[in-house]
């Protein structure tokens, strides 16, 4: 391993003695803080220590509105949608969160073939995905990571009727610099990494055994990754096992990290929160359990602090956390999700367990409704990564005004594709009335491109991007 990349400074003396300092009692500070972020520069780490340590009301509504003015202004109303791809849930760790642990010997476990593989991928393009997160234990049948990678070509080359998979991100254990380049030429999209917890003694804790129990080998994943030439990598904590103002610290820890070393940061971030899992005693009462005000919380200020930086919900989280998440800055979503290998598919894999529990049990139809309804455009765009736009060139791009002019059309266009394929009339009908209302609201040179880019699609071309 390169030496630089033996560990990520973590300091945790220093985000303790921040957590102390920056307290809600200096008022003045943190107004001038949420002034600041609307210039749309990000904030420092003191700067988010004094977020987070708001409880007053009216400095809450404040943070609020000023994540929303930063949401609004970097994203539009545009909602990117995915789903994850489970293929196997055989695993050699242990962490005691997760239902896949190796010592769990309450699951039914099993390993997808190629063939079941495509049988989840043509499920799933028959819904109308286009975007997939593969999601694997850290336990491959012999092949290794070949057998990842030939589960990425087999999720590209399945296709049905006008459908196909167009980006496969991809969140399996951390690997070492040259299978992340075998991971590259396989052409996946994001590759993403959840720290779990940046507190190294609950990290010990909670990972008693396997490869995963090394702290230093999994934070510098993204420094391998992205010497590797995978510039899209995402992060993320699991919140629950630790406090979760230091988890945000942490985090932009690692950020500031990847930012100093790389010259650009996580192309995303994800926050689960920990869920019910079967055989898991940790997670019916998790030691740091977080409110739903301050997961509000923690979301628009990852918004402020950082604010090119893409932010993901899953279906762990309920209808009504998510709808409200959407305005706070979240900009990706999962729908219609299975945690269960063979979850997509009809009967063989029932009683196949799932990884834990979740909070949004919607088809991805309803999900697209529910969001078209409040005014969020649900997009399959794929366009970036397959135009090269990736990294600090994605950073460049997503300066406001520069994103309109390619994300709005390229959204646009692959929601009228779903709705035309595979959405319910229902669906139809609100999704073609916010199409024509955004369009409206759009200047002259903008509005007629997209003009076109959308009667290419009506006229049956397919995967219409700029
Ligand atoms: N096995 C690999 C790993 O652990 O990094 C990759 C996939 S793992 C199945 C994906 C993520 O699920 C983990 O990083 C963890 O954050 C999350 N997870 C595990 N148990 C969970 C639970 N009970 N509730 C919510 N999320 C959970
Ligand atoms: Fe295995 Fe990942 Fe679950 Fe840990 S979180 S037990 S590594 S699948």
């Amino acid at each position: 391993m390169n030496k630089q990349t033996n560990s990520v400074p973590i300091d945790e003396a220093k985000i303790n003695s921040l957590l102390e300092t920056c307290t809600a009692n200096d008022s003045d500070r943190i107004i001038g803080i949420l002034d600041k972020a609307r210039e749309l520069k990000g904030l420092n780490l003191e700067d988010v220590a004094y977020l987070t340590a708001i409880e007053e009301p009216s400095l809450l509504k404040n943070l609020f509105e000023t994540a929303r003015y930063v949401k609004e202004t970097i994203y539009g109303k545009r909602l990117v949608l995915f789903v994850p791809l489970y293929i196997s849930n055989f695993c050699r760790n242990d962490c005691i969160y997760c239902a896949f642990r190796a010592s769990n010997r309450d699951i039914v476990r099993r390993t997808l073939s190629q063939d079941e593989i495509a049988n989840e991928v043509k499920a799933l393009v028959r819904q109308g995905h286009k975007r997939v997160l593969l999601v694997t234990g850290e336990a491959y049948p012999d092949e290794g990571i070949s057998y990842v990678l030939k589960s990425i070509e087999t999720i590209y080359k399945t296709k049905v009727d006008n459908g196909e998979i167009r980006r496969i991100n991809v969140n399996v254990a951390p690997l070492n610099v040259d299978e992340f380049r075998e991971l590259k030429a396989a052409q996946i999209g994001t590759y993403q990494i959840f720290q779990e917890t940046y507190h190294r003694e609950t990290y010990a804790e909670v990972h008693p055994r396997g490869k995963k129990r090394d702290y230093d080998f999994r934070i510098t994943a993204m420094d391998r990754a992205m010497e590797a030439g995978i510039d899209d990598v995402g992060i993320g904590v699991l919140f629950g096992l630790y406090d979760w103002r230091f988890e945000v610290l942490g985090m932009m820890q690692h950020i500031n990290h990847l930012e100093d070393k790389f010259g650009v940061g996580p192309h995303t971030i994800s926050i689960p929160r920990l869920e019910p899992a079967l055989g898991c005693e940790i997670t019916t009462n998790p030691p740091h359990e977080v409110s739903d005000d301050d997961f509000s919380k923690l979301i628009a200020i990852f918004r402020l602090a950082v604010p090119y930086t893409g932010m993901i919900i899953t279906t762990r989280e309920t209808p009504r956390i998510r709808r409200e998440s959407f305005a706070l800055g979240i900009s990706q979503i999962s729908a219609g999700s299975r945690t269960n290998p063979g979850g997509y598919s009809d009967n063989p894999f029932e009683g196949v367990s799932s990884q834990f529990q979740l909070g949004d049990h919607r088809t991805l139809d309803e999900v697209i409704q529910d969001a078209a309804s409040l005014g969020f455009i649900p997009s399959f765009c794929t366009a970036c990564y397959r135009l090269g736009r990736t990294g600090m060139d994605f950073m460049d791009l997503a300066k406001p005004g520069e994103i309109k002019k390619h994300c709005e059309p390229n959204a646009l266009a692959t929601f009228l594709e779903y709705l035309i394929d595979y959405g319910s009339d229902e669906t139809r009908d609100i999704g073609e009335k916010l199409i024509t209302s955004t369009i409206d609201q759009m200047d002259d040179t903008l509005r007629e491109f997209s003009i076109k880019q959308l009667e290419k699609v009506r006229s049956g071309k397919r995967d219409v991007f700029c």
